[in-house]
Parts: C-alpha cells; structure tokens; sequence
C-alpha cells in the first residue's frame, strides 16, 4: 500500500474578516512550523484569500477556498472560477459540501463538474460526501456513499484523479459534536475505498486520501487516525482556533 501523508483541513465557512483571517493563520503558521509527516490545509472565506495566502508564503500551510464555479469565465454573477482560485493563492478546493448540497442545491451533477474544473486548473479537489440522520437510520448510508461517489466522478479516468482527496462527512456529525465512532468511520472509508478500486483501480484507491470529518476535536482525532482508512480530518468549529487546530494537527504527539 501506498504511504499516505495525512492531510489536516480546516474549513473556516463564513467566519472571520480579512483581517481576522491573517491574524489567525500567521498564529496558526507559527504553532504548526515544526510539524512533519503530514499537510496542512485552511479554508478561508473568498474575500480572505488573497490576504491569507500572501501572509502564509513560503509556509507549509496550504490554502483552500470552500466552493468554485465549473466555468472558466462568463455571466455567473457572483461565482468564482478555478483559475480565480489559483489567483488568489490557493491550492485545494472543497467541493459538494453537506452545506453547499443542502442550502444551495449543490448535487452530485455539478459536483462532478466543479471537481472537473478544479483539476483542470490545477487544484486539488477536496470531495465530500456523506450520509444524513435519516439516510443512516434507514440503512441507506452504503447506497447513498455509492450514488455520491459513482455520480461525483462519472467519467473520470484515473489518471485524471491523481491530485483527489475525499472526505468522508456524515451530515449528522458536523457542527453537532456528535462524532462518527472510529468503527463507523472505518467501515465507511473502507467502504469508500473499495469502490474506488473497482471503478478505477488499486493503484488510485491505495494512495487516495479520504479525510474525516464531523466534529473531530483535539480529543477524539487521534483515536479516528489510527484506523487503516483515514488518512486526514476535515474540521470545521474546532479549527476556527489556532490553538485547537494546532493541537489537531499534532494529532500523533
Ligand atoms: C465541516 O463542516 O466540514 C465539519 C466537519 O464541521 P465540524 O468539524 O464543526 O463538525
């Protein structure tokens, strides 16, 4: 198997000013300077991009925005393409996430687009997919996982997917400080895992990153990374402080 560098995001949605965003990721960058063995990801708002990313050159923390357009250019008021992304300084991309799908009509079809779009510039995708309350009460998560995952990269080949990263996100679990136990987060990303070989191949499945995410928290992150599956956390509320995401991303000490 492949060794996997764990990937640590930060997804900081709809928080922090500009200002709030460089003063949190240079004390972030400070704490975080003598991590090794594994990546560094924070998401902040669009408007804080460009600041963010200036402020953290030449550091190993990578930037993210949370969504993009499929177009590379045109009459989509208010949207944001994949070369705009790469402008600003950013190297990772969320898409389809449970946010996004939820309040914005994000679906599986324009997911795969956008996972297109990202690629195509040189982005590094980060594809979330997960099961809600009910869908996993009903038995469903496995078929939900599937149609997510079969849906989101239709038409992909593998070579195309080498820069891909999934997280794996159950709706129940984000922002509502109920975590997934290590098992079912396992048996998920096992799960996961096993698909991608059979619709692409071992190679891609062995060395893709599938991140966890939904209430990970200092306390629980380190339990979720030992499990053979998980290669990485995708955090929201706990990484909105750098002092916690540090913690999180130390999550081996
Ligand atoms: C998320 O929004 O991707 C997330 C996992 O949030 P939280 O960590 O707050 O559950």
């Amino acid at each position: 198997m492949s060794r996997r560098i764990p990937l640590i995001a930060g997804n900081w949605k709809m928080h922090k000013t500009g200002m709030q965003a460089v003063e949190a990721a240079t004390q972030l960058q400070d704490l975080v300077k003598h991590a090794t063995d594994v990546e560094v990801m924070i998401a902040p708002t669009f408007t804080a991009l460009y600041q963010v990313a200036q402020a953290l050159k030449g550091s190993h923390i990578a930037v993210g925005a949370q969504n993009l357009h499929w177009e590379k250019q045109g009459a989509f008021t208010g949207e944001i393409s994949a070369d705009m992304l790469v402008d600003a300084g950013c190297r990772h991309v969320i898409v389809g996430h449970s946010e996004r799908r939820q309040f914005f009509g994000e679906t599986d079809a324009s997911v795969n687009r956008k996972i297109r779009a990202a690629l195509a510039a040189g982005l590094f995708p980060v594809f979330c997919i997960g099961e809600t309350e009910a869908q996993r009460e009903a038995g469903e998560t496995f078929s939900v996982l599937d149609k997510q995952v079969r849906d989101g990269l239709k038409d992909f080949v593998f070579d195309d997917l080498s820069d891909l990263v999934i997280a794996y996100e159950p709706v129940w679990a984000i922002g509502t400080g109920k975590t997934a136990s290590k098992e079912q987060a396992q048996e998920a990303h096992q799960f996961i895992r096993s698909l991608l070989d059979t619709l692409f191949g071992k190679p891609f499945a062995s060395a893709v990153r599938i991140l966890y995410g939904g209430s990970v928290k200092p306390d629980n992150v380190r339990a979720l990374m030992e499990m053979p599956d998980i290669d990485g956390a995708l955090v929201g509320g706990a990484s909105l402080d750098p002092e916690t995401f540090s913690k999180l991303v130390f999550f081996n000490h």
